[in-house]
């Protein structure tokens, strides 16, 4: 159909039948909207103009399957492909599915939010872990960056690798929500000086849909593709309240304790981890400065939990539905950070026995302390 009307923000075509799928706009304002698209004019969804002007989400429902298929596109065409992840949900966020789509283009990771790491984190370290855990899964990233499309650290070097990529290609950004694929889209496009601020950016996972197409100088795109939900991030399991008290704003303030075998560690409601075996140790927390952490007796930790789950131990909220906290043991032979996907990591030394908990297991594992 020649006569539909694409939302700005987002890239889903308008349409005024179902408020719950995405482009959605009342048919009063559907029709003024076109009307308006007519003159020239930038027409939102109802749901990007809310997000836009009020911050307020509506939730929309997202298609796997269509993303699939984009993908599935990609295999037959030449792009450089680009998976930007969430250092602080890395293992979640990095796309296992797309290394059947990659054929024979050229694959870059992202590693976005690196504002959050404390300052005298080291970038080669963070680097060879993503190549890692990337390679674990059978993806092998051509080159990997660390960046933060906030406070625009390493983002020129980033510009200039799609510059001198994107002269015989597109170049395609995909990614799991949440992860600041659009805050960093608009900010790749900021600063190689072409249209601003056209993709719709939130805190809530979700928040763009279809796909985008964003015209380069030398004939080529750059391609946002819909944030693809999991089951496997907090992010998506939680509430906007819930989700802004675990998200770090500023750059991780680490907090030690000292713990003894037999004690405990609350990260709010959502992450627990007990000290199993071991000497007298620091547990040196990394999570977002307003997350209450709590220590107690590992015996008293259940009841602690089930009476104040909801109200101190906040979020989750008291109704949210989420999972049970489920256990996993873990033996440190080195100095390691223990994860909690999405929550933030725990630095531990070597020769500790512990068990972490989250909702279901939900972002849990370990790796070699980046710090
Ligand atoms: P998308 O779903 O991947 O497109 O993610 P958004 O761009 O909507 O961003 C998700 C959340 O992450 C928002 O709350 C952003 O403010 C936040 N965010 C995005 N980029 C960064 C970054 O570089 N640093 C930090 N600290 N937060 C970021």
């Amino acid at each position: 159909m020649d006569d539909q009307i694409i939302c700005i923000g987002c890239g889903a075509v308008l349409q005024a039948d179902n408020a719950e799928e995405a482009g959605y706009l009342p048919a009063s304002r559907l029709k003024q909207a076109q009307e308006s698209a007519d003159e020239g004019n930038d027409i939102y969804c109802q749901r990007c103009f809310r997000l836009r002007h009020y911050n307020e989400i509506m939730p929309v429902k997202a298609d796997n399957d269509d993303f699939l298929k984009l993908l599935n596109s990609l295999s037959e065409k030449k792009a450089l492909i680009v998976n930007v992840v969430d250092l602080f949900d890395f293992t979640n966020s990095l796309l296992s599915a797309i290394k059947r789509f990659i054929g024979k283009n050229d694959f870059i990771l992202v590693g976005n939010k690196f504002d959050l790491f404390p300052q005298n984190s080291r970038q080669s370290k963070i680097k060879d872990w993503m190549r890692q855990e990337a390679n674990r899964i059978g993806l092998h990233p051509k080159k990997i960056f660390l960046v933060s499309a906030k406070s625009k650290t390493n983002l020129p070097e980033l510009i200039a690798y799609l510059d001198q990529n994107s002269h015989d290609q597109d170049v395609y950004f995909v990614g799991t929500t949440n992860v600041g694929k659009s805050t960093l889209l608009n900010a790749v496009i900021d600063q190689m000086g072409e249209i601003q601020n056209l993709i719709t950016t939130s805190r809530f996972p979700g928040t763009t849909l279809d796909k985008i197409e964003i015209p380069l100088a030398n004939g080529h795109f750059l391609v946002d593709t819909p944030g693809i939900i999991t089951k496997n991030q907090l992010a998506t399991r939680l509430n906007a309240q819930e989700l802004s008290l675990i998200s770090p704003q500023k750059q991780l303030k680490p907090v030690t304790f000292q713990l003894n075998p037999g004690n405990t560690l609350f990260l709010a409601g959502l992450g627990r981890v007990d000290y199993l075996k071991g000497e007298k140790a620091s547990f040196t927390v990394y999570a977002a400065r307003g997350l209450y952490i709590h220590r107690t007796k590992r015996e008293n930790a259940d009841s602690f939990y089930a009476k104040h789950l909801g109200e101190l131990l906040n979020p989750p909220e008291q109704s949210a539905e989420l999972p049970p906290l489920k256990g996993k043991e873990y033996h440190t032979k080195e100095k390691s950070d223990l994860l909690f996907g999405g929550i933030g990591f725990i630095t531990i030394p070597a020769n500790c026995l512990v068990r972490i908990y989250t909702p279901d297991q939900i972002g849990l594992g370990i790796r070699r302390a980046l710090i």
